[in-house]
């Protein structure tokens, strides 16, 4: 079959191979100029840099299967990495048991009953029970009301924004469970991996395999439209040509998708997709001079911050591989109407150096060398309690047009693991389909 694939991120590159290897004949259109979607890269300090932080969990099955069956084991770093949250104006450890013993917001009790719950949901298999519970009402009766107001609740808040309360605890549980798996025996340690060179080089070799089974990946091409006749698949138009297909699929965010395809599409499928809500994510990375904290990742459950977290990569990945340059990401979740999400660079910074100085008062413009900022905008479905009635299967009422894309991963929240397991999903389904009789 002759497939077009709309989306070179790791969903639409999986697909892409495994379609490839089964001897169809694939194209793949990608409206950036590289690959990697969500996980991609730019070039940075002699090498390349995620523009959203990535790394993977020892728990990510699909992850490190496909790294290594694309023989990049030998690129493969895994390191035990220090947590921490800013709490009351305290920079706190929170990696281990010892720390959350140690960790003074919460009273002596309400530690004890958080490590307890949080052991509890490790060992819960049957998350079918959460689906119409919110995980707010969850939380605030089984970690306390004084974890939902130091922790949780502004974690969500910093998540989701006005949506946080909405949100369904197979999402919260999802969170909780797979990180606990990613932990060694007695949940003392947690080592994060990630890939030298960069992720690119996972979708450089996704993209080179593609390519000698005879596929095509072309960049800077966005589809325009999806083409249908007779409510079939016909194929797409992008800015330079009309093309055929017998099949497409769409790993694109349901609201863009929608945009390419005829209004009239009124199926229940369609309206489905249609209810599915984003939010943005803009991440700004400052080359710094010298380490800010010993922290990699750095929560800051505050909903009066201006981002939800600082993520210091170069405490996870060495500054080495960086000419030396120390490498930290803000990371803020936001409604694409957000002032934050459209504001201009130098008031976004002003914002961010304003409450980064509260979290390390020493920092000061000047050690700041260089700024990147990046934004997405379908960055985070919301996944609100009772979601499973959302969900739609990956075969569309229209024949020969596929969906498969973040929305559609549940319970687990979001990960480069889940793109890839949904793509080898959809790739089986595809190759699956006999396109109907035509009637004449
Ligand atoms: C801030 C942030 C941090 C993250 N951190 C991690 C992490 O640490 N670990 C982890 O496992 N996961 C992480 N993720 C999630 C991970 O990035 C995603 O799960 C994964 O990359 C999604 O892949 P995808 O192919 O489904 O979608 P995408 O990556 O969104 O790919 C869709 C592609 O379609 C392209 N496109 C859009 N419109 C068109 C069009 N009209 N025509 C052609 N192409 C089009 C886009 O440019 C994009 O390349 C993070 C995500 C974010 C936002």
């Amino acid at each position: 079959m002759k497939i077009g694939i709309i989306g070179a991120g790791l969903t639409g590159l999986t697909a892409a191979r495994m379609l490839a290897k089964a001897g169809h004949q694939v194209t793949v259109c990608e409206a950036a100029a590289e690959s990697g979607g969500l996980a991609g890269t730019f070039p940075y300090a002699g090498t390349r840099l995620e523009t959203f932080y990535h790394h993977y969990f020892i728990s990510d099955r699909e992850t490190v299967g496909l790294i290594k069956e694309l023989g990049l084991s030998d690129r493969m770093h895994w390191q035990e990495t220090p947590m921490g949250v800013f709490k009351n104006n305290k920079l706190l450890k929170f990696a281990t048991p010892l720390d959350l013993l140690k960790f003074t917001p919460l009273s002596f009790f309400n530690r004890i009953r958080f490590g307890v719950v949080a052991l509890y949901l490790s060992k819960v298999k049957n998350w079918q029970k959460y689906e119409h519970v919110r995980a707010k009402d969850w939380i605030q009766r089984a970690f306390g009301k004084q974890a939902w107001d130091v922790m949780w609740g502004p974690l969500l808040h910093g998540k989701f924004h006005d949506y946080a309360p909405e949100i369904g605890m197979p999402w919260f549980y999802s969170r909780i469970h797979t990180r606990a798996g990613s932990r060694e025996k007695g949940m003392a340690k947690e080592r994060l991996g990630y890939l030298k060179g960069s992720f690119q080089v996972l979708h450089d070799a996704l993209v080179k395999e593609i390519k000698a089974l005879g596929g095509m990946v072309r960049g800077k091409e966005p589809v325009k439209a999806i083409r249908l006749t007779r409510g079939m698949i016909t194929g797409w138009t992008t800015g330079k040509k009309n093309e055929s297909f017998d099949v497409v699929l769409s790993t694109i965010a349901p609201p863009a998708m929608l945009s390419l395809l005829p209004k009239s599409l009124d199926d229940e499928y369609w309206r489905k997709l249609r209810q599915v809500q984003y939010l943005g994510n803009v991440c700004a990375i400052l080359t710094v001079k010298r380490s800010l904290s010993p922290i990699y990742w750095m929560n800051v459950p505050d909903v009066n911050s201006p981002f939800i977290a600082v993520i210091e990569h170069t405490n996870f990945v060495s500054p080495q591989n960086y000419q030396g340059k120390h490498t930290i990401y803000l990371s803020a979740y936001l409604p694409t109407d957000h002032f934050l999400y459209t504001a201009k660079e130098k008031d976004l910074l002003k914002a961010y150096y304003a409450y980064l100085k509260k979290i390390i008062p020493t920092f000061s413009e000047k050690d700041v060398a260089q700024v990147d900022i990046f934004h997405a905008r379908y960055a985070q479905p919301v996944i609100r309690a009772g979601y499973s009635q959302n969900l739609v299967p990956t075969t569309s009422p229209v024949p020969g047009l596929f969906v498969a894309n973040m929305a559609q991963i549940y319970p687990e929240d979001r990960g480069m693991s889940y793109s890839i397991r949904l793509g080898g999903q959809v790739a089986e389904t595809i190759k699956a389909y006999r396109a109907p009789e035509q009637k004449l």
